[in-house]
């Protein structure tokens, strides 16, 4: 992150407030209130009306997706330019049949995300679903059939801690894109294991074994489920609620992200 001194800040503010016709409407002054008014990136005043919380400069710093991908892990590949099936699904074909990320974790986009995900700033969702929609959006193979937009879940306490699930609210900003319902009651997490950013590989797979399950089951017999989440490293998580909905009658799963690691 961009690191910005208090001092640098407070000259900002003071020449933001001197500048004639500041508080051009109300609207912008509550917000200046109630929101913080530099950029949470790199500490710029944030001064146009539609500018909240990371400035529009920051936004055009996000890169886009290689062109190559897997096509069904969704695995980006900077040397391809075509799709591809990459050697893990060969070898092993996850319970995924199609997942897609809008970007590479990484830069300000990655500094978003933990915008979104740690310090509260729920408002995030929507336009970090609004530019990564822009990349899997013409995706057929991905949207064709899809029945319902189910988000990954946090357990309970988890998402008490952070006031909201992220996931959630990126699964309702997709939903209104994609024109599709969307539920969150269909997947519980029933066991608070610790987060998958402290563990590699195998351990991920184990860390996530048997912590999901189906509760509206009704819900998603003989439906393509298309799951969302903020971020993909190995897809364990993924997988893993994958394969409890296969298990419990869905006729198949696919996912998307914001992001992959
Ligand atoms: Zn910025
Ligand atoms: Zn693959």
């Amino acid at each position: 992150m961009c690191p910005v001194s208090g001092e640098s800040r407070g000259k900002d503010r003071a020449r933001a407030f001197l500048r004639p016709g500041f508080f051009r409407s109300l609207e912008k002054f509550f917000e200046f209130l109630f929101f913080p008014s530099f950029c949470q990136i790199c500490g710029k005043f944030l001064e146009a009306p539609e500018e909240k919380i990371v400035c529009r400069k920051c936004w055009e710093q996000v890169l886009p997706p290689p062109p190559g991908h897997c096509f069904q892990c969704g695995r980006f590949c900077e040397l391809a330019e075509i799709s591809f099936l990459c050697l893990d699904c060969l070898r092993q074909p996850p319970w995924l049949t199609i997942h897609r990320s809008g970007f590479p974790y990484q830069g300000v986009l990655k500094e978003i995300i933990l915008l979104l995900k740690f310090k509260e700033y729920s408002c995030l969702a929507r336009p970090l679903i609004d530019l990564a929609f822009r990349y899997f959006r013409d995706d057929h193979a991905l949207w064709e059939g899809v029945d319902l937009l189910v988000p990954v879940p946090l357990h309970s306490r988890r998402e008490k801690e952070r006031g909201y699930n992220q996931a959630r609210l990126l699964a309702q900003a997709l939903a209104e894109k994609v024109n599709l319902p969307w539920e969150a009651k269909v997947l519980k997490r029933i066991i608070n294991s610790p987060p998958q950013t402290s563990l590699k590989g195998k351990d991920r797979r184990k860390n996530v074994r048997n912590v999901f399950q189906v509760k509206k089951g009704q819900a998603i017999v003989g439906r393509i489920i298309c799951l969302v989440d903020d971020v993909y490293t190995t897809g364990a998580t993924l997988n893993e609620c994958a394969r409890v909905l296969l298990n419990a009658g869905a006729k198949e799963v696919r996912a998307v992200t914001l992001a992959q690691a």
